[in-house]
């Protein structure tokens, strides 16, 4: 019954790895956590969530899983990131630490804390590219994208009104191949549109 079903792992080094997990199977996944090299080799795609991404480039490095995760981003493994795993999917960070890693699997420029530095959150519904309705975005601490390469989709952008302040009209969410990224945390929305297109995008992978 289960085989099936895509298997999708969590980075669980740091953040909301349980919401992640939670949602994934909602939408369709056998899940688990990957903190090993051993557990990264076995899934068919990973979320990286929000948490701090200087600290989880730290973790990344102390599990001695950059490498080996970015040899399989290299590989096409589909790849997922939210807020934090945006940053650090990113080939190029703003206002990051100097000593923090890029994982390099999306080509774009993403500016750290954009929507504010410590409690600042914003919240925007959101077009998202193949989504009949709106999408409800909860930014926590968000990077924005500054720009994208000539391969990257642009999948939404923050309204351009007024109440987006300096927000209005930036990049939110993207994809490059098999790797997708929001500066948003739908694991927290129980809308579970975008875990389903992540989970769709392992399983066309893996086809
Ligand atoms: N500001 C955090 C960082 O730089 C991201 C915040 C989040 O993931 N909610 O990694």
């Amino acid at each position: 019954m289960t085989t099936n079903k895509p298997h999708v792992g969590v980075l669980a080094l740091q953040g909301d790895v349980r919401e992640h997990l939670a949602a994934l199977e909602s939408a369709g996944a056998r899940v688990s956590a990957v903190r090993r090299v051993s557990e990264l080799e076995a899934v068919d795609g990973l979320v990286i969530p929000g948490g701090e991404s200087t600290t989880m480039s730290r973790l990344l490095d102390v599990f001695g899983l950059l490498e080996p995760l970015r040899a399989r981003l290299a590989g096409g493994m589909p790849a997922y990131g939210s807020c934090a795993g945006m940053i650090l999917l990113a080939d190029k960070v703003l206002d990051g630490r100097p000593d923090q890693h890029q994982l390099g699997a999306v080509d774009m420029l993403v500016r750290r804390n954009a929507f504010g530095r410590q409690v600042d959150s914003f919240e925007a519904d959101l077009d998202f590219a193949g989504l009949a309705e709106p999408l409800h975005a909860v930014f926590i601490r968000a990077p924005w994208v500054e720009s994208v390469g000539a391969d990257v989709e642009v999948l939404a952008t923050v309204p351009d009104t007024p109440a987006a302040g300096p927000a209005a009209g930036k990049i939110v969410a993207v994809r490059q191949k098999a790797v997708l990224a929001t500066a948003f945390h739908p694991e927290i929305t129980g809308d579970l549109r975008v875990h389903e297109l992540f989970v769709g995008m392992v399983s066309a992978a893996r086809a």
